[in-house]
């Protein structure tokens, strides 16, 4: 090709490919349908089923243009009415999701923008935020300026990460593996020993500490297991507590914890992936020595009612750290560290990426503090109501929980189990508030959960009402 054919095929290609950076007009006219389409979802939450058991329709992509609005009208159909509306107040199963809005315009922000966010030299601006949010973790959780931390996309992320530390830390490798032992609650999250198997730890040895009637970690036990452990010529090296656990909402003893890691030298991991941010309420006392872990990992995504795709994880020994994630640190000089260390690429799995920082830095420069805070002992006072209102029906509650996941079944006379079962799925098949169950002690038991800035009084007794019917139809 010559230069002159070189520029007429250009200017052919540009016809086409300029259909990609969308001319200001019609950027206006997307973004309105766009706004148009949020208000709509927003306005239509409170009379909207929360739970759909609708089969999805297609979604195929065949390579072919098609008009945005038919693409909001297929989004709206297949997406948001099916399945679990994890936006709606009403949602109260599991863990419930957030999306508040100021994220929503931070995400809008981050994409159009696109800073390079992992690397300080080309993003400091994007850099400092991603920083800025681990520093005010760090405050929050009291732990120290030194401390490393990194935004990731949720918790079982962060536990890869703070795991990979704990493990490089205490040399766990080849022919020790075996030899190691892990101490777990027997509440713990399944993304614990999903991150062990995945870091290559699937053959260390993992023990279950048993819990009490409130389904805290019993640290007595977990001190003799870990004797035990050591006279039989085991290594113990790792200890996860739980701060908000999400079948019963408990926060183990940490400080507890705490004491028997530091004299048996093992690494104190807490997973505060629901229950983190309730640290900022006035349940603060049973965070307690929660800043002498090693390691913390915590979900704005959960309470702090973030869109999807926020973890966080804060590691205190930031060697360790390195080690895994930033291969010459070790040939670094002391200048250089300081630098290193404002590259969140140096302390994280991921090289670019998201730029998570902006959608938690945002609302907290928005609206301030105290909103979230409000939201938290709104969602801890909620429970309480529910659980006097159910009390009230004649419902069986299980211990007062630490936070706000709460469980209760019904004292039917005979079959308690498959009644309470065939009661969970009238409240399913009812679908206007979505709670889930679980087995606890072996006994069948339906949990609520509530986290979702959405969820009110009103939601709460919209709930009560549907209980009240659903029991109607298995008594
Ligand atoms: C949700 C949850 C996790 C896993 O976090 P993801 O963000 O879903 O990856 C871990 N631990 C606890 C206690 C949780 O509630």
């Amino acid at each position: 090709m010559n230069t002159v054919e070189i520029i007429s095929a250009l200017e052919n290609l540009n016809k086409i490919s300029g259909k990609l950076d969308i001319h200001e007009n019609e950027r206006k006219t997307l973004i309105n349908g766009v706004s148009d389409f949020a208000n709509r979802f927003i306005s239509g939450l409170k009379d909207k089923k929360v739970f759909n058991k609708k089969n999805v329709g297609s979604l195929k992509i065949n390579n072919d243009e098609q008009s945005f609005s038919d693409l909001l009208e297929t989004y709206q159909r297949e997406v948001t009415e099916t399945g679990i509306n994890a936006a709606s107040g009403k949602h109260l199963g599991y863990v419930p999701g957030g999306g508040i809005f100021a994220s929503a315009l931070a995400d809008f922000i981050a994409a159009v923008t696109n800073p390079y966010a992992s690397v300080y030299y080309a993003s400091p601006g994007a850099a400092t935020i991603e920083n800025e949010v681990v520093n005010w973790l760090k405050a929050v959780f009291s732990f120290p300026e030194t401390a490393v931390g990194s935004l990731s996309s949720g918790g079982s992320l962060s536990t890869l990460t703070a795991f990979t530390a704990a493990r490089d830390k205490h040399a766990v490798k080849n022919e020790t593996i075996k030899k190691s032992v892990v101490y777990l609650s027997e509440q713990v999250h399944h993304s614990t020993q999903k991150a062990l198997r995945i870091i290559g730890l699937e053959d260390v040895i993992i023990r279950y500490v048993p819990l009490d009637d409130h389904h805290r970690m019993k640290t007595g036990l977990l001190e003799s297991m870990v004797e035990q452990d050591k006279q039989a010529g085991l290594k113990p090296f790792l200890v996860v507590g739980t701060a908000g656990t999400t079948d019963t909402g408990a926060i183990d003893p940490l400080d507890a914890i705490a004491t028997i890691a530091e004299k048996h030298k093992m690494w104190f991991h807490v997973d505060g992936a629901y229950g983190g941010f309730f640290i900022l309420t006035s349940k603060k006392e049973l965070f307690k020595g929660i800043e002498r872990a090693d390691s913390i990992i915590v979900d704005p995504h959960k309470s702090m009612f973030l869109p999807y795709g926020t973890g966080a994880v804060l590691i205190k020994d930031k060697d360790a750290v390195l080690h895994s994630n930033y291969y010459t640190a070790n040939y670094m000089q002391d200048a250089a560290m300081e630098e290193m260390l404002q590259s969140p690429a140096n302390v994280s799995p991921e090289l670019t990426k998201h730029f998570r920082g902006l959608r938690v830095w945002l609302p907290l420069q928005l609206h301030g503090i105290e909103p979230f805070i409000a939201c938290l002992e709104e969602k801890l006072l909620l429970v309480k109501y529910f659980r006097n209102k159910l009390d009230e029906l004649g419902f069986c509650n299980g211990p007062e929980p630490d936070l706000s996941i709460s469980y209760f079944w019904y004292p039917f006379a005979k079959d308690a189990d498959e009644k309470n079962r065939q009661l969970m799925e009238a409240i399913h098949d009812d679908g206007s508030v979505f709670l889930s169950s679980s087995v606890i002690n072996g006994k069948f038991v339906i949990r609520i959960a509530i986290l979702s800035f959405r969820t009110k009084k009103e939601t709460v007794d919209e709930k009560v009402e549907m209980i009240k019917r659903c029991l109607k139809k298995i008594e």
